[in-house]
């Protein structure tokens, strides 16, 4: 196709011509659309180059100092901190050498928080949430009227990489051991921590506390959506489930902070908010408003107990809890001179009184419901869960719609009703039973299963029903305190 004649903006191109600047050009050429790389769009930003120098030379002395030790005026000085808070401002430009905008970022460190205003005339590497950073600047100013800058945040600097010398951003990504300023403003080891309240506190009027604090663990993360505003303008806006012992919420990101939920996980990435934006209906819902600071994965001893505690509800909610792989050794268990027989009596009262016990041996039992056929029917054989939310197909894999990454998915294990023997009977799909259990129950592999006819599918269950089979199983409790395990099936025997 025969390019359009040359717009003004070709005679301006960035010195060392980037992948970004080249996508950034107006679409002149009407290209169909090209098949997928199997990236998203987030991914692809993290790694789009900008013309920020990775290698820069500072070409004076600039003292190391802690965001706390910064006074306002002229001064050549550096230091390191974590992106809390940050939002961008396009200032749309005809002139060639201005900013094309504007990225507003709270950073802190151990000590204190600072605001920048970080300039930029080409597209930015994608920054997040949580990111550490390394700024070098040679005039700190104290915000007039505090119009500008947040209380938490007082103090200012204005860089423009690209076009002053005198000042640099450096992102760590390689280099960030993930320890370096994690600790909360106040924070001290050993003390609680200062405005802490729990979400369903700041629920029911805790919000109305300046600088009140929530810590949460992020429990699924949505899926990137296009929201039109009424300029006409697009925005992405991801969703985030977030909860703590007491309440839920979503946490609604826009824009360019949506890249932050790339490096986090469901049950494991805990978000300390200081001063969120609140909106209270049916449902709770947290945002960034202009002073709100987000710590992400705070080392503090709350942040450690609330991760072990979503883990623990996120593995007993689990719609399909993975095969536990390193507790037990069923080959020793099989070699082993002592074959203990058990009946699901037996086992009961022993992981009752003695519940954080492990221990592995055989059950003989009658199946008595299989729910083969019902779950084909509903397209519900196999299943898993991505980004903390179920997933259902009578595929062995399955793209989760949030992340778009492809999932493995397992047998669901409500294809298995109850177990009985003469002393007991087990709860229907409640059984955690391996790969290996199932294709001896089955007959053949998930792959054959998810290709097998419904009628075979009927006469296999018409087979199984009601036969008694021997099962080599595991117990391991779940949970410390009273909570009674799962049972692990590791082989069946007919
Ligand atoms: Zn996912």
């Amino acid at each position: 196709m025969a390019p359009q004649s040359p717009s003004i903006q070709s005679f301006f191109q960035p010195a060392a011509p980037s992948k970004a600047a080249h996508e950034a050009r107006p679409a002149a050429v009407q290209q169909p659309p090209e098949p997928g790389d199997g990236f998203t769009e987030a991914e692809k930003q993290v790694h789009r180059p900008s013309t920020i120098e990775k290698t820069w030379n500072p070409p004076q002395e600039y003292d190391d100092v802690d965001i706390s030790d910064l006074i306002p005026g002229p001064g050549c000085r550096t230091f390191m901190g974590r992106i809390v808070n940050f939002f961008d401002q396009q200032t749309p430009s005809k002139r060639p050498r201005a900013a094309k905008g504007c990225v507003k970022m709270i950073i802190k460190d151990d000590t204190g928080a600072l605001t920048i205003r970080l300039w930029y005339a080409n597209p930015l590497p994608a920054l997040r949430l949580g990111h550490l950073v390394t700024i070098w600047t040679s005039h700190i100013s104290n915000s007039e009227h505090g119009t500008f800058t947040s209380s938490t945040a007082p103090l200012f600097t204005s860089i423009f990489p690209e076009r002053d010398r005198g000042c640099h951003l450096m992102l760590h990504e390689a280099s960030d051991d993930g320890n370096l300023c994690k600790a909360p403003l106040g924070y001290r080891p050993g003390r609680p921590l200062r405005d802490l309240i729990t979400l369903k506190n700041f629920i029911d009027g805790g919000y109305d506390i300046v600088g009140s604090r929530i810590l949460v663990a992020v429990k699924w993360i949505g899926g990137r959506k296009k929201v039109t505003n009424k300029k006409g303008l697009e925005n992405d806006v991801v969703s985030v489930g977030v909860f703590d012992h007491t309440a839920e919420a979503t946490f609604t990101l826009w824009g360019p902070t949506t890249v932050s939920v790339t490096a986090w996980k469901t049950s494991q990435t805990i978000l300390l908010f200081t001063s969120p934006g609140w909106r209270i209906d049916r449902k709770a819902w947290i945002s960034l408003n202009a002073s709100t600071c987000v710590d992400v994965d705070p080392s503090i001893e709350d942040a450690e107990w609330l991760r072990g505690f979503a883990q623990r509800i996120t593995r007993r909610e689990h719609t399909n809890p993975e095969f536990p792989q390193d507790i037990f050794d069923f080959e020793a268990a099989l070699m082993s001179p002592q074959r203990v027989l058990w009946t699901l009596g037996d086992l009961d009262e022993f992981a009752r009184a003695a519940p954080g016990e492990r221990f592995m041996g055989y059950l003989s039992a009658i199946i008595m419901e299989l729910n083969i056929v019902k779950y084909e029917r509903r397209n519900m054989l196999l299943c898993n869960e991505c980004c903390g939310v179920p997933l259902f197909a009578n595929l062995v894999s399955t793209k989760c719609k949030q992340c778009e990454k492809q999932v493995a998915l397992r047998i669901n294990p409500r294809l298995l009703g109850p177990l009985i023997d003469e002393t007991g009977t087990t709860t229907g799909g409640k059984l955690i039973v391996s790969t290996r259990a199932w294709e001896q129950l089955l007959g053949r592999t998930t792959s054959e299963l998810v290709a097998t006819s419904t009628e075979e599918l009927r006469t296999i269950e018409q087979r199984l029903l009601f036969l008694r089979v021997n099962l080599v199983f595991g117990w391991a409790a779940e949970e410390a305190e009273g909570n009674v395990g799962r049972l692990c099936i590791w082989e069946v025997h007919a």
